[in-house]
């Protein structure tokens, strides 16, 4: 058996802790993973994506009601094959053993990077297939097993997930567990040797708690409000566009989405216009049109409605992008139009909560210096965004604030770069993956030192204490 549960009903706790005690046998009886193992799980989740591809596009596209094509395969299949490729290509390089200047004469120093055993993740449902095969990624490349549970909000991906990789790999190896939080609850709770976890900063706190109890490491993987700051050195047509292709792409469901723009007040006017035309050319109309993606469940499409009509109320103005004016109130197909909102301010859900939507606030500034301080009197975010020209306010950018990213005139750019960490700070997350910061996450860097004949370190210990000692100490002791 090698998918527990189903997206319906509960995995009985007893079955989790079982399945999870066979993986970790397996691991202890089949010592750490080889190079050859490590690849060849790699390959098998490459050929599981790139073989199923159309399936996978058309499970999620059903989840979602309607997501692009494209999006799906870039995102999620492009997106994944790269992080398992780039695992593979580094991974013998990688796993060297890291040699180190001994400081006692003979001794051999040195950390070696082992697998940790089994890991927990826990993925959402905004991107279903990058967010389990890119922490998957290192994970296998680390030498690892692990135990995937998917969003209950995505069934029909998550299902077809774990059908596929029963298929292509041992129920020991990797596998999957299907269900709802609460399945989460049970799951966050198991004595894993690491935990991931993609999702929520609120749900991120039940995870931890729950992973005290076994004492399991984790990585979190959180949201939480992106700022873009726009300088008055900025080509302002080159920041709309960049800006606002990230923020309708998977309708701004994104953890990386800019959230909120801090813009020079006499900007406002060309920024909005510019929005209204190139949000207009990219998506001509928006109900029936395949390459505009759906808002994934009702309870966030009225959630977002609630935002804007809470700073409808609260006295902004919404500027909706809907070039053909449809009617865009039908919950089934659950398409909401790129809105701009001006004037928005603090009281205002838009500017309290993630957005995680097509919604644009713009809070507008007269120095730059209160847009670095309105970025830090909110919560660490897991990217900044800063466009313009003036090196000056970009250090201020870069060494006042604290992000897990910063990019410079674009957004979302560094998800593309293996080799940076991937990764969040303070409420945006904890811990990082892509590339080797990925692989040394999911494994213990173990410190190894193999003592010399002499045995110096060893010697200076042992009493009686004599001469020998009182010199050492003496040039210990000096302070240069
Ligand atoms: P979520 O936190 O509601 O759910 C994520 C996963 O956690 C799901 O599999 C869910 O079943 C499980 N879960 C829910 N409650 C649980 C509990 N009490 N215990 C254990 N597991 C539980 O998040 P979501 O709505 O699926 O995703 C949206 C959030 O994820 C946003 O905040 C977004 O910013 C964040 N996100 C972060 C990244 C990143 O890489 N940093 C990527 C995508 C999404």
């Amino acid at each position: 058996m090698s998918i527990l549960g189903n997206n319906g009903a509960a995995v009985a706790p007893e079955q989790l802790a079982a399945a999870l005690a066979r993986m970790k046998q397996a691991h202890l009886a089949e010592g750490p993973a080889s190079l050859e193992l490590r690849r060849d799980r790699l390959d098998r989740a490459i050929a599981l994506l790139l073989d199923n591809r159309e399936a996978i596009v058309a499970a999620v596209s059903a989840d979602f009601g309607n997501r692009s094509r494209e999006q799906t395969l870039l995102s999620d299949i492009a997106g994944s094959v790269a992080s398992l490729k780039h695992c593979r290509e580094h991974l013998s390089e990688w796993m060297r053993p890291e040699l180190h200047p001994a400081p006692f004469p003979g001794c051999e120093a040195r950390v070696d990077y082992q697998p940790l055993g089994v890991v927990g993740v826990i993925s959402p449902w905004n991107f279903p297939i990058v967010l389990a095969f890119g922490p998957l990624a290192s994970i296998l490349a680390a030498g690892n097993r692990a135990m995937l549970k998917p969003s209950e909000l995505t069934p029909r991906t998550s299902a077809l997930i774990a059908e596929l990789i029963a298929r292509h790999f041992d129920e020991t190896e990797l596998t999957t567990v299907l269900g709802s939080a609460e399945v989460g609850a049970q799951f966050s709770a198991q004595p894993f040797d690491h935990l991931i976890f993609t999702g929520g900063t609120a749900v991120a706190k039940h995870i931890m708690r729950a992973a005290a109890d076994n004492l399991v490491p984790v990585t979190l993987e959180l949201g939480g409000k992106s700022p873009v700051i726009v300088s008055r050195s900025a080509d302002l047509a080159t920041a709309v566009q960049r800006v606002l292709t990230v923020k309708t792409f998977n309708a701004g469901q994104i953890c990386l989405a800019p959230d909120y723009v801090l813009l020079p007040e006499e900007s406002l006017a060309d920024f909005v216009a510019e929005a209204v035309r190139f949000v207009g050319a990219m998506y001509p109309t928006l109900r029936s049109n395949p390459d505009y993606t759906s808002i994934i469940n009702p309870r966030n499409f009225d959630r977002l409605q609630g935002y804007l009509a809470d700073a409808h109320d609260k006295g902004a103005r919404l500027v909706e992008i809907n070039p053909a004016e449809e009617d865009l109130s039908d919950r089934e197909i659950r398409k909401i139009a790129p809105t701009l909102v001006l004037d928005a301010s603090a009281e205002m859900q838009v500017l309290r909560e993630e957005i995680f939507g097509p919604l644009l606030p713009i809070k507008t500034y007269r120095d730059f210096s209160a847009a670095i301080d309105y970025v830090n009197s909110q919560p660490r975010p897991l990217a900044a965004y800063y466009f313009g020209e003036d090196a000056g306010e970009r250090q201020q950018v870069l060494e006042r604030t604290t992000s897990g990213a910063v990019v410079v005139n674009d957004t979302m750019t560094h998800v593309l770069f293996e080799e940076l960490p991937f990764g969040g700070v303070g409420h945006s997350g904890m811990g990082a993956y892509h590339g080797i910061y990925g692989f040394r996450t999911f494994s213990h860097a173990k410190a190894v030192v193999v003592q010399s004949p002499i045995g110096e370190s060893n010697l200076a210990m042992r009493a009686p204490y004599g001469e020998m000692i009182h010199g050492l100490l003496e040039h210990l002791l000096t302070a240069c």
